[in-house]
């Protein structure tokens, strides 16, 4: 059964009300940011995930450096401990301010954190631990939370991919200390480039406006509480302007509908792989005390040769199958920082043998399932 029709593993979602807001901020006339869109934006976010302060930001990293500048403390040599199989934003945002990387290993059940290599890798001088919720999926952000409480080590969430999804009935994103967004147009719901900074520990609170504002007091002099304007903390550039925010306001309420999509497409792969009963061939099962945003489905195959031989054939078929995350420890980076390939077996190992599959609002439930037809049948013509 082949198929003509392309299939991109990603495609933008639109909500179709994006022109009319932006057009709206012409008639408001101001542009730059942190205006009514902004709010409005945070607002809903905030509800959505029952947070107590939350920032717009530009993009994910830019979330990603904030919890990083307002984490290191320049008179101590700082550790972090991360996945290696993430985004480079994730370790990129800690190590540009001088923390030292600390790769842990993950479980290849979950692609995510392993809480025990993490335990291992403790020191005195670890000040987070960042953990990335992948997929959508969470990486079990209470057990973390758990180990960082009473050792003053600070937990921050990469949920990137996970805006929506919920562990134990609380949201990713507002379990440790800070939490970190993508509106990445590659995520569920976008502005192009966006993403939201999730502030759970009070204690951050008002550095982060300093460090939002470029490190001035900027906010304390609007509400007249300062009547100097001046620089008092190491900033940057983080908002996005109130055209991005326009963008995503619409795409922020249509969150349910979004949803409901997105999770037919993923159940056309989850059910048909349910019922299957191949050995050696992994994905991640959706738990009961979990609700997931079903920001992605993968598959882990029994090789690196079996994973290709699926990938290149349903390339032949015009459907564009996605490898996972290239580890940063092995990359050119983490060779520098003076890893090497033999320090993460397991990451190492399964990276190399998990395919992601495309899931956009472009589909319907018929190309997943057809999708998951076509693989199943290269899987029993491989394996014979
Ligand atoms: C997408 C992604 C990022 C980066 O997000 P941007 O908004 O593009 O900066 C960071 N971490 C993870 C896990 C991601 O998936």
């Amino acid at each position: 059964m082949p198929n003509n029709r392309v299939i991109n593993f990603n495609e933008p979602y639109i909500s179709g009300d994006e022109e009319k807001y932006i057009k709206d901020v012409f008639e408001r006339n101001s542009f730059y940011g942190n205006g009514y869109y902004t709010q409005e934006c945070q607002k809903i976010i905030k509800d959505r995930v029952g947070a107590k302060n939350v920032l717009l930001t530009d993009s994910c990293t830019s979330a990603l450096e904030m919890a990083a500048l307002l984490l290191r403390d320049w008179d101590y040599e700082q550790e972090v401990i991360l996945p290696s199989y993430t985004f480079t934003s994730t370790a990129a945002a800690f190590a540009k301010v001088g923390f030292k990387i600390i790769f842990a290993e993950i479980n290849p059940h979950t692609m995510m954190l392993d809480i025990d290599d993490v335990t291992k890798k403790l020191t005195n001088r670890t000040t987070a631990i960042i953990i990335v919720h992948y997929g959508g999926f969470g990486a079990s952000a209470e057990l973390f939370k758990e180990l960082c409480d009473g050792k003053s080590i600070y937990l921050i969430e990469d949920a990137a991919q996970a805006y929506g999804s919920k562990e134990n009935d609380r949201h990713l994103g507002t379990i440790g200390d800070l939490g970190c967004f993508s509106f990445h147009e590659t995520k569920n719901l976008h502005a192009g480039l966006s993403g939201a900074l999730v502030i759970n520990n009070e204690k951050f609170n008002q550095r982060a406006m300093h460090i939002l504002e470029r490190g001035t007091n900027r906010q304390e002099v609007l509400k007249g509480l300062e009547d100097k304007y001046s620089w008092v903390e190491i900033g940057g550039s983080f908002y996005p302007t109130e055209l991005q925010a326009a963008f995503l306001f619409p795409q922020l309420k249509s969150f349910e509908k979004n949803l409901i999509k997105r999770e037919e497409i993923f159940l056309g792969y989850y059910e048909a792989f349910l019922n299957q009963n191949f050995k050696n061939l992994h994905f991640h099962k959706v738990k009961a005390d979990s609700k997931i945003n079903y920001h992605a489905f993968w598959l882990i195959f029994a090789s690196i040769e079996e994973c290709n031989f699926v990938r290149t054939s349903l390339l032949d078929n015009n459907i564009n199958a996605y490898i996972g995350y290239v580890p940063l420890h092995s990359s050119k980076v983490g060779i520098k920082m003076g890893y090497s390939k033999e320090d993460l077996k397991l990451t190492q190992e399964y990276s190399e043998r998990l395919l992601r599959l495309p899931l956009h609002h472009n589909m319907i439930k018929e190309d997943s399932l057809m999708i998951s037809q076509m693989i199943i049948k290269l899987l029993i013509e491989y394996r014979l």
